[in-house]
């Protein structure tokens, strides 16, 4: 006998597929939202249901920009330096590094890391689109790794060491010894992450 209606079952199941949601959270999620102002649910559906139409991978770094552009908003940017490239795994931690306010110049965003045992490999992420980036701009003259502190991190950074070498004539370096391992860098505080940046040390 299912105790719940099938819809909140469903409803459940779904957001539990999510990363970092767990059947309890999702739970809890579903029973407000049964509890919450009419019309809450319907605004939810309606904005998750525009995320797919409505926005798309910038062209050059791969952050997410509106469909209707080619380019994000910091690619677009005026007052961002040029000549600094800072490769993140995600959007959230080209966040976390905005909030700092330490950091000015563009990004790369990843999408993931190099990982075999979830079958993720180099051309899954926006590796190949990075290194033909690099080779297309002569000014960028310094590559920041900010990938953060656990053992596919450091490798997924170390392949790209590796890689750009034989071509990237810049500086390469790494986030300081401030990210705790295993550290996703979202979760850090500003001013750890703000440091991090700053006393950011040769790779
Ligand atoms: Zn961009």
């Amino acid at each position: 006998m299912e105790i719940l209606p099938k819809a909140i079952t469903n409803a459940i199941e779904s957001l539990s597929d999510l990363p970092g949601i767990g059947s309890r959270s999702a739970e809890r999620l579903v029973l407000n939202l049964m509890r919450a102002n009419s019309g809450l649910d319907q605004k939810i559906a309606r904005s998750l249901g525009e995320l797919k139409s409505q926005v798309h991978e910038c062209e050059t770094c791969f952050h997410f920009c509106e469909s209707n552009e080619k380019q994000c908003v910091l690619c677009r940017g005026q007052n961002r330096d040029p000549h600094v490239l800072c490769v993140v795994e995600s959007p959230l931690d080209l966040i976390a590094l905005e909030k700092t306010h330490e950091y000015k110049g563009l990004y790369h965003v990843l999408h993931g890391v190099i990982s075999p045992l979830n079958r993720i490999g180099p051309q899954d992420l926006r590796l190949a689109q990075l290194f033909d980036r690099l080779k297309k701009n002569p000014d960028i003259q310094e590559i920041i790794l900010a990938t953060s502190g656990n053992t596919e991190s450091d490798a997924t950074a170390m392949y790209i060491a590796q890689e750009i070498q034989p071509f990237f004539i810049g500086k390469i370096s790494r986030l300081s010894r401030g990210i705790p391992s295993g550290g996703d860098l979202d979760y850090l505080d500003i001013g750890t992450l703000s440091r991090a940046i700053s006393e950011r040390r040769d790779f």
